[in-house]
Formats: structure tokens, sequence, C-alpha cells
């Protein structure tokens, strides 16, 4: 690669010993522990010539043995930073370091890094230890550096068939719909250049059966052995649900996405294998495809420029939806065309996020969702939290349960957020929170990656001291027995059970023991697809069937049902608000995710009041954007 050749000659082959690239990023290892410590000004200028992100490391064989390097760390690093357990990475002479503070680590003009790089040889990485426990994030990351070997030849082949010359055909882009055209459900969007092929999110419909529930993989457009590179907006399974599938197929290309996406991912993927097994059917894929994914994800911080193709550079940005939710931008052919790709946003702050980012260096498409997109959907967010409120006083005062089916990520921590600070303020009475399953591992999650959170949030984490998710009113359901011993419990409490649209899981065991009982309550708060066991309920339906033991048995919905409107996507008034401020404007705007009313009255409002062309694809259109 004359790239990695141009830079060992540029600082003598006596200086570099190996030149890999690690992504779109460059690493060299050297015997020179000179250049490893003190080469920063030398190499940010290379790094600013060849527009590359340039790392020096020393070769893996010159580190000091692990047990050295532990004691020698230990006693480098104030006891104060809580070091948690160090991982070694040899063939990238990296060790990383889970420390309960790493701003302790790394702050002090990053005295404490390079001691340990003088002491060791090693390349520190530090990284935060989760103030709450899980053994599914640990197994997660645990694939990362149980595959060393694996993925440090997959970044190196990566960032070769980046950097191959930029082909001279005159440049295209084409963008197709092979799902969330007209619908909500199943978002896959290919981009295809004369060099790329992208696909951004691979979900599923939760709402549908069989082949319906997955996107147009069968497009003559889509060719598994030609994709480039997958980019995943969020967690949720309605765009992730189906990222494993392509390595069942045999892709074994990235996903780009930021760090939590990719774990709370993961955790979504592994249950909605579990849901299927436990409903007697095969699921889509396997658990190992599962780790396929995480053995194959770059993840990406918010607003970081990175090239993922010859042609396409990427940037994530805040999309204010769940954590780590994101904006996708992708800057085709050095500003040949750029294209926006919201994802599902919220476009107001919350308790746990900032708002949708709405400044862009350049967009000239704009991509939209529109699930809340129709003249009607406006919501009258601080009342719903109000009427939220209410239901759970007045079912306590009843002594009655609540039961609020919920998203993994989004909505969960959202309640959890307002009822702590509702609890601790007296507003409602204190009374046992019950978060199941899974839900305390996405949680979880939320603790790992403060950086991710909204400024408030993070605010009273880090200043006031005042971690709301790890209060003592939430209680963690691990098992049946423990879900058993909920329900048959006397007195009040609130229970917290994914999934959110009532098609498996826990939920729809609470469900079932608690519907019968005038006493307690149902709230909804996410969007129920049509079909849905959620859509029936809230509609109405006062008897519903349910599959037990290969069976259906019917059950009578006499518990209280509730909606109450607030969600992480924006309504119609967030939605026109976000076109008005996003800068700068548009050329063009193309509405999907949303019924196709919605999308189209969305589309028509967003032409009639900013005179910005709109187009309403439906699944298998592809657009010409340029
Ligand atoms: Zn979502």
């Amino acid at each position: 690669m004359t790239i990695l050749k141009d830079l060992v000659e540029r600082l003598g082959e006596n200086q570099v010993s190996e030149a890999h690239f690690e992504g779109a990023n460059i690493v060299l290892y050297t015997r020179e522990k000179d250049l490893f410590l003190n080469g920063r000004d030398k190499i940010k200028d290379l790094a600013k010539e060849f527009k590359k992100r340039i790392s020096v490391r020393m070769l893996p064989k010159l580190c000091s043995s692990e047990e050295d390097t532990r004691n020698i760390i230990s006693k480098l690093i104030p006891k104060d930073a809580g070091v948690d357990h160090i991982i070694f990475d040899p063939p990238r002479s990296t060790c990383i370091i889970h420390a309960e503070k790493p701003g302790l680590i790394t702050s002090k003009s990053a005295e404490h890094i390079h001691n340990i790089k003088n002491k060791t040889g090693w390349a520190p990485e530090i990284k935060r230890v989760p103030p709450i426990k899980s053994k599914l994030i640990d197994s997660i990351r645990s694939v990362l550096y149980e595959n060393a070997d694996y993925r440090k030849k997959f970044l190196n082949q990566l960032g070769e068939s980046l950097y191959q010359p930029k082909s001279d055909k005159k440049p295209w882009v084409r963008l197709s719909f092979l799902g969330a055209g007209r619908q909500v459900g199943r978002s896959c969007l290919l981009v295809q250049t004369p060099q790329s092929t992208v696909i951004m999110d691979c979900g599923i419909d939760p709402g549908a059966e069989g082949h319906d529930a997955h996107p147009f993989l069968d497009a003559p457009e889509f060719d598994i052995s030609k994709v480039d590179a997958v980019i995943l907006s969020h967690a949720h399974l309605d765009h992730s649900g189906l990222v494993p599938l392509l390595y069942k197929y045999g892709y074994r290309g990235p996903v780009y996405c930021t760090a939590p996406t990719r774990d709370v991912s993961a955790l979504l993927l592994l249950d909605s294998i579990k849901i299927m097994h436990s409903e007697g059917k095969d699921g889509y894929f396997t658990s190992e495809d599962v780790t396929q994914f995480v053995l194959h994800t770059i993840p990406l911080d918010w607003e970081s420029v990175t090239d993922i193709t010859p042609d396409l550079r990427l940037t994530l940005y805040n999309s204010g939806h769940i954590l780590g939710s994101s904006i996708i931008h992708l800057n085709v052919n050095n500003g040949f065309h750029n294209l926006v790709y919201t994802a599902d946003m919220k476009y107001a702050r919350t308790n746990v996020l900032e708002p949708a980012h709405t400044y862009f260096p350049r967009v000239e498409t704009l991509i939209v969702e529109s699930t809340y997109g129709g003249k009607g959907n406006v919501l009258a967010e601080k009342e719903a939290d109000e009427y939220m409120v209410q239901t759970i006083i007045d079912t306590f005062n009843r002594g009655g349960k609540v039961l609020m089916p919920v998203l993994g990520s989004g909505r969960a921590q959202e309640v959890m957020v307002i009822c702590e600070r509702l609890m601790r303020e007296g507003r409602i009475p204190k009374a046992p929170t019950y978060i199941d399953g899974m839900l305390w591992d996405i949680t979880a999650i939320h603790t790992a990656y403060p950086e991710f959170l909204g400024r408030n949030l993070r605010e009273q984490i880090f200043n006031k001291g005042n971690n709301p998710f790890l209060s003592e009113m939430f209680k963690r359901v691990g098992s049946s027995k423990e879900r058993k011993e909920v329900i048959d419990m006397e007195g009040s409490c609130l229970i917290l059970a994914t999934s959110g649209m009532l098609t498996g899981g826990p939920s729809v065991q609470y469900l079932k023991s608690l519907c019968e009982d005038k006493r307690h309550s149902l709230i909804f708060s996410c969007y129920q697809p049509r079909g849905s066991l959620g859509h029936r309920i809230r509609e109405g339906d006062k008897q519903i069937q349910v599959a037990e033991d290969g069976k259906m048995r019917a059950y009578n919905i006499q518990m209280d049902v509730h909606k109450v409107e607030i969600t992480s996507h924006s309504d119609r008034r967030q939605l026109m608000n976000y076109i008005k401020r996003c800068q700068p404007t548009p050329r063009k705007v193309v509405v999907q995710h949303g019924e196709s009313s919605r999308c189209l009255d969305l589309a028509s409002s967003i032409y009639k009041t900013f005179r910005i062309e709109t187009v309403v694809p439906r699944n298998l259109e592809t657009l010409r954007l340029r």
C-alpha cells in the first residue's frame, strides 16, 4: 500500500518497523522508545499532511510482560481511580485499563498515561467500569479481546480497501428503499455510488411475520457480496434486528455505529433469539452471528469524520432518540453530494438526552422519519407526563400494580429518571420499581457511557453525585421465579418490562397474570404497530388470545388500559421545527419511516411551508440523488 510505504520512508526504516491500518486509521510500530514517547509533534504534522489519524506503538515483543505491567500500573495510578481490571491486546501492544473514574487517569496533562507508556511500552486505553455490573456487557467486550489477532487483520484489510485509488468514473449517487418506505419497520436503505455499496440499518418489522418482516434483501440492487459497509443508526430492532443475518449470509465487512449502539444491539439481538426459541420458532440467525456482528463493529464517536470507502466519508451526530442513537451524514466523493439520514430522532431535550443535532457542514438530501408526522400527531408531552404520574398514583391508591411494556432502550430509562425524581420529592408514594431482565443490563450500559447522556443528567451524575439509575428503589428481576414473586407480592409496585409492543418476552408474562384484575393498570408508552398484541389491546380489544405451550389461550382484559403519548420520536411539530432549523437548508427531503398517510401528510406540509422538494418513496423504489 503506497500510503503506508510513503509514511515509513518519511520517518525512516530505522524508526518504523511495521505499519498497519486500523480501519481508517494508521498505526506505526516502532523499536524507538523516543518516537513512541515524544514523537507527538512529528506525527501530528504527518497526520495533517496525509489527512489520516496516525498513532505510534512499540513493537509487541518490546512491551513488558503482562504481570510486570499490572504491577507497574497499580503503583503508578492513584487508588481513587478505582482500577477494576486490565485486559491486554498483545497484537496491538495495547492494554485496556478498566477504571471506575477514568478521568483521574487521563487528566493531569496525561502524566499517568505517559508514565505507563514509558515504564511498560504498552499503549494504554482507559475504559469506564459501569457502576452497575452486568455479565452480558463483560461477555460482549470479551468477544473483542479473545479475537484480537483476527480483529487486527480485519482492520488492516479494511484500511487497504479504503485507500484504493479513487476511480475517475463520473460520480453519481443512488438511494434504494429495501424497507421503511411508507411504513414503520424493517428500516434498510441502500446507498450506491460508482465505488461504494453501503446499507444504513437492517431491521425487522416487529408487527409482521416471516418474509414480510424482512427488508427486501432480494431486490436486484442488493448483492451482499458487494456490500462495503453497514451503518447502524441505533439499537432498536426495527433498525438493527437483521444485521446478524448479513453475517449469516457471509458478509464480513464492518458495521459502523456508536459503542453504546453496539452493546445495546447485541443485548437486544441475543434476547430476540431467546424469545423466538421460547415460542418454538427457529431464530433468523444464531448467537454466533451476533458475535460476528460485535467482532466486526467499528465504534465511532459523534462528530468524528471517518473514511468508510474510497468515495464516502461518514460522520455520526446525536439524534436524541435513545442512548447512542445517531444521525448519519455521508459526504459522497469529496462534497459531490451530502446526505443526512436522521433515522429515529427526537428534536427536544428529554430527561436523558440532548435534542437531535441540526447543524451540518453541508446537506443536500435530508432523509427524515415520520413516525408521528401526521397533522394530528401533536403530543402534549408535559400533560402526558402528568397523566402518567396521576395514573401511577391512582393505581397505587387502590393497591394495584402498574405494568409498563417498554422498548429495551429509550422510554424505559426516561421513566426511571422521572419516577426516581418524583419518589425522591415525595410526589408519588415510594414503591419498588421492578426492572425486568435485559432492561437492567441496558440501564447498566447507560451508566457505562455517561458521555452519551444529556447535559443535565451528566451534571447530576458527576457534579451532584446522584446517579438516578443507581437508586435503591430499582430492583432487578432476573428469572421466572422472581417474576412470579413480583406478581404474587402484596401491595403496589411499578413494573417495567420488554417487549414494548407485547410481542413476547416478560411483558406478556406479566400481562397474563395481571390483566384480569381491575386494580392493576397497563400503560402503553411506545408506538404499537398494526398486528401486534399491544395494538389490539390499545384499540380496545377486551378479549385476547395468547400462545401458551403451543395452544392459544383466551384472557379478558379487566385491568385499566392507558396510553401515554410520549415517545422518543419527534412529534409533528418537532419534525417541522427540525426542518426549519436544519442548517444548511436541504434541497430535497425524503420522508420515510411512518404510516403512508403520515409520510404523505408531512411531505406535503414541508413543501407548502418551506418550498423544499419532497419525495415519499415506497419500498423497492430507487432515487437518483445526483
Ligand atoms: Zn428507534
